[in-house]
């Protein structure tokens, strides 16, 4: 793909400077354009900086929703030219005076948030993805260049150590930087839950999310049944550590299980319909949707009102919980399934995620990258 032209303005690429230095990236320049090659500004490393060399960025739906514009409506409208990429594991190349947790040369890794205002009360509570000045990693406003943020679709990227995890080292790391989002997203709600040995867990959706969750589920020693539109995916899922697994546009397979679930975990990336999983749920049962549809899914008040079940929603998990689920993910040898792709085929892979055939992640291999 060619170069889609810098994001930044001439005067400002002309040189590295006390303040930012230019970096590689791939952007969107608008919501059809696609993704091309461009450079970006990243602000020098401060006192508490971090600045990691990007080895692998894996490529989550979210990207694909914001590149495409399609949360517009819903509040989160893109900033173009859009750097995506929340999934990221890499190495430290230097640091801040102050920075205390890292030095260069080690592992490093970053998630969905960059920063938050650490004294909300969800920050005080270790929940800073709901902190209501929450930095993304990109579309967010950049608090110290101006502008907007800028993801790991990029050759390196500076962050305030408060933000950046340890990535355990026994794991293959392709496979580690999905657990930024899909690992996170779907371990704290299941740990918010309670699950543990003997509830029973669905997943709906197996791809990036729904693998990871079907992993962590099984790992906490939940009973766990996969709901998948894909029949082709059925061997896949129960290797992934599913005990179960229904094609969910048979009506007759869903009927079984009506009324027996604990918990279900709705990670599907588009429009469909959640009362056939409220109705699978058993009496306080809970549905928690992590996918994000851009058009509401209505729900059925007697769905709900009957056996008192609940509805509710969860974005992606604090510092120190993405810490421990990462931890988790070191003690019990888990990683995603990827895909090692180029950064040259992204746009492939967008179509990709779109027709549900990705096993189970797209990882990008950011020497692809450097070497272009
Ligand atoms: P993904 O890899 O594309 O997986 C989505 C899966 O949903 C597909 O593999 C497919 O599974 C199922 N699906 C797709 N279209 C469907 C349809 N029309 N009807 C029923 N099922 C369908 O996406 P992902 O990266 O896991 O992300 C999933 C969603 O979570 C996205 O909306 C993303 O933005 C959101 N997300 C939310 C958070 C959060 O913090 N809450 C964090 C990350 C991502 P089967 O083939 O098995 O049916
Ligand atoms: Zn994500």
């Amino acid at each position: 793909m060619a170069n889609i032209g810098d994001a930044t303005t001439e005067q400002e690429t002309d040189a590295n400077t006390a303040h930012g230095y230019v970096a590689r990236a791939y952007a969107a320049r608008h919501a059809t354009s696609g993704l091309g090659r461009t450079t970006i500004r990243r602000r020098q490393p401060g006192a508490h900086d971090v600045q990691i060399d990007i080895l692998f960025c894996g490529v989550c739906h979210s990207d694909l929703h914001q590149v495409r514009n399609e949360w517009s409506e819903a509040g989160n409208p893109t900033i173009y030219p859009c750097v995506p990429g929340h999934e990221i594991v890499g190495r430290v190349s230097k640091i801040g005076a102050s920075v205390s947790k890292f030095k260069a040369g080690d592992l490093a890794a970053v998630g969905c948030m960059v920063d938050s205002d650490r004294v909300c009360p969800e920050c005080q509570a270790g929940l800073e993805q709901y902190c209501p000045n929450m930095v993304g990693t990109y579309n967010s406003t950049d608090q110290h260049l101006g502008g907007v943020t800028y993801g790991g679709y990029s050759d390196n990227i500076v962050v305030d150590e408060r933000y950046v995890l340890r990535a355990p080292a026994n794991l293959d790391l392709a496979g580690v930087a999905p657990l930024l989002c899909a690992g996170i997203t779907t371990y704290s709600p299941l740990r918010h839950w309670g699950i543990t040995t003997g509830k029973k867990v669905g997943i709906v959706g197996l791809g990036g999310l729904g693998h990871m969750g079907v992993k962590i589920a099984h790992a906490l020693g939940a009973h766990v049944v996969v709901f998948s539109t894909s029949s082709n995916k059925k061997e896949d899922a129960l290797r992934l550590g599913a005990d179960e697994v229904v094609i969910s546009r048979n009506a007759s397979e869903m009927e079984k299980h009506l009324g027996s679930f604990d918990f279900i975990l709705d990670a599907v990336s588009a429009d469909h319909d959640i009362n056939a999983y409220i109705n699978l749920l058993r009496r306080d049962g809970n549905i928690t949707l992590v996918g994000a549809p851009a058009q509401p899914l209505p729900a059925a008040a007697f769905g709900l009102i009957m056996r008192r079940r609940s509805l509710s929603g969860s974005m992606i998990g604090g510092i120190a919980e993405t810490q421990q689920m990462l931890d988790f993910c070191g003690d019990h040898n888990i990683t995603a399934d990827v895909e090692v792709i180029p950064i040259q085929k992204i746009n492939e892979a967008y179509e990709r995620l779109l027709r549900s055939d990705v096993k189970y992640r797209f990882s990008i291999d950011m020497a692809s990258l450097k070497a272009e």
